[in-house]
């Protein structure tokens, strides 16, 4: 499961170009996850720029 850190994200949509199953979605103001489309991939957190992603519930 991806965290956002909402004060972090700079919806730069990064992210958005690297996940391998097109869970992330991002309004004007707003960035979500499908959780249930997620496959933990992690390649969303490694990418941020802003560190705004991260893991929860797996070391
Ligand atoms: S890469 Fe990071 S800063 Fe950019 S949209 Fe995704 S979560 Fe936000
Ligand atoms: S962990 Fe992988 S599958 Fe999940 S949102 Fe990030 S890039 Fe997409």
């Amino acid at each position: 499961m991806i965290r956002i850190d909402k004060n972090r994200c700079d919806l730069c949509g990064t992210c958005i170009s690297v996940c391998p199953v097109d869970c992330i979605e991002m309004t004007e103001t707003e960035l979500s996850i499908d959780e249930i489309v997620c496959i933990d991939c992690d390649a969303c957190v490694k990418i941020c720029p802003f560190a705004a992603l991260s893991t929860i519930g797996k070391e």
